[in-house]
């Protein structure tokens, strides 16, 4: 399936290094990311993927062990901190090990779709790992992982139970001479058709290959739980659904209406899918496809107004210098979306930007329906699931508030 000797050759030579004071006390904290700027010495130029050992600059101790990255002023991606390691298949199986038995409290509930492996909180920077029953997605974010991709596939094969492995690329690394290819099946048989998995005792299905990020959204798992014991017989407005999962799970709660949004098509076809697939009726689901500001706009000038509005939105801030334009998306979001709130109705708002903490978020919402002439009776805000574990400030993204909305 897969021609290993295209791959780089992982060096069995470490580089030694040495960094800045104030990276030494990140690192034995247990924080992931050296940056470029913390390194004062290395033994050797390095190639990406080799293995950095970083020494503490008075006694020359280990600190930590991580992945060397040229192509990313995230230098070195911590593997393992304060306990000198060797980094090889043996240590692979162990971390897939201990990240399997985390999720047991999920397994255990009969769900078969969840993050097995969140990157660096479970000690593999720059790599997710998520199951779909049987089929295992591998979302690799930096071309370091390649020399080690034969080693990790094996310690894979020896660890956690699975039939397939299908890589995906993040979009930096999608042209890479090594030829992997986003989409591509490492292990197992071709992919004809979505594959099928259970989540609160709802089956969903989801396109592994040309999916967003690995085809699904397993980190709103509880909030969509939350969603189907609130939606007791409402109207519900799902924006920005995506392949429908918070529209189905209303639907199981008892929602008598569903009206989806979402820009994209393919989104909107596997929306439909999914309902079917847990014969709810397509009669009760409007699907809309546009841009939801534009969509959210029409909806108001219909006078359109829903017992339940949830608005997930993409990331608005990908880099630092998106911080600002995308709080004023959200607080557009949220202008929009509160006309549409039947009274003492609820809206559930959420964020997946990391660089938004929790706080500014919630605050954001409240002081902006303040401004609207709307109060808020906040039910819940809720934070990460349990198979997202935050190892590290950065790794925390996503925030979601409930609030009944008065008028
Ligand atoms: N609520 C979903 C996840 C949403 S992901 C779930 O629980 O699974 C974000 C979605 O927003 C994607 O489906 C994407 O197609 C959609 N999207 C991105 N920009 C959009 C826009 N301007 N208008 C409407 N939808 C948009």
């Amino acid at each position: 399936m897969i021609d290993f000797s295209k791959l780089p050759i992982s060096s069995d030579k470490n580089i030694a290094v040495k960094v800045k004071p104030a990276a030494e006390r990140a690192i034995k904290q247990g924080h992931p990311w050296v940056f470029e700027d913390a390194i004062v010495k290395q033994s050797t130029t390095g190639t990406s993927g080799d293995l950095a050992v970083i020494y503490d600059k008075k006694k020359n101790k280990f600190l930590a062990v991580g992945l060397y990255d040229p192509d990313s002023p995230i230098r070195i991606k911590i593997l393992q901190a304060n306990t000198p390691a060797r980094v090889n298949q043996t240590w692979f199986e162990d971390r897939l090990k201990q990240a399997q038995a985390s999720r047991q409290p999920l397994i255990d509930q009969g769900i078969t779709g969840y993050r097995l492996v969140y990157g660096e909180s479970d000690h593999f920077p720059g790599l997710i790992l998520d199951r779909y029953t049987d089929t295992l997605v591998m979302k690799i974010y930096t071309l370091a992982w390649f020399p080690h991709i034969e080693t990790l596939l094996a310690a894979m094969q020896n660890s956690i139970s699975f039939d397939r492995l299908v890589l995906r690329l993040s979009r930096g690394i999608q042209s890479n001479p090594y030829g992997l290819f986003d989409g591509q099946v490492l292990v197992g048989t071709e992919i004809t058709e979505p594959i099928s998995f259970v989540e609160n005792n709802l089956t969903l299905q989801a396109d592994v290959i040309h999916g967003h990020k690995t085809g699904f959204f397993f980190d709103q798992r509880d909030n969509r739980q939350r969603i189907q014991e609130l939606a007791n017989n409402p109207s519900v407005l799902d924006i920005f659904s995506y392949v429908g999962a918070f529209t189905v799970y209303a639907l199981a709660g008892g929602a008598t209406s569903v009206t989806a949004l979402d820009i994209s098509q393919p989104a909107m076809d596997a929306l439909q899918a999914n309902v079917r697939l847990n014969k709810y009726d397509m009669n009760q689901v409007e699907a809309i496809v546009a841009d939801a500001f534009d969509g959210i706009k029409q909806l108001n000038q219909q006078g359109k107004q829903y017992d339940l509005v949830i608005v997930d939105p993409p990331s608005f801030a990908k880099s630092q210098a998106e911080v600002d334009r995308a709080l004023s998306s959200y607080q557009r979001l949220v202008k929009l979306a509160l006309p549409l709130v039947a009274p003492d109705g609820i809206l559930m708002m959420a964020s997946c930007s990391s660089r938004i903490k929790p706080d500014t978020f919630f605050n954001l919402i409240t002081n902006t329906a303040n401004q609207q002439g709307y109060g808020l009776d906040i039910i819940d805000k809720t934070g990460h699931a349990l198979d997202h574990p935050i190892g590290f400030p950065e790794a925390e993204y996503l925030k979601a508030l409930f609030a009944r909305v008065k008028q």
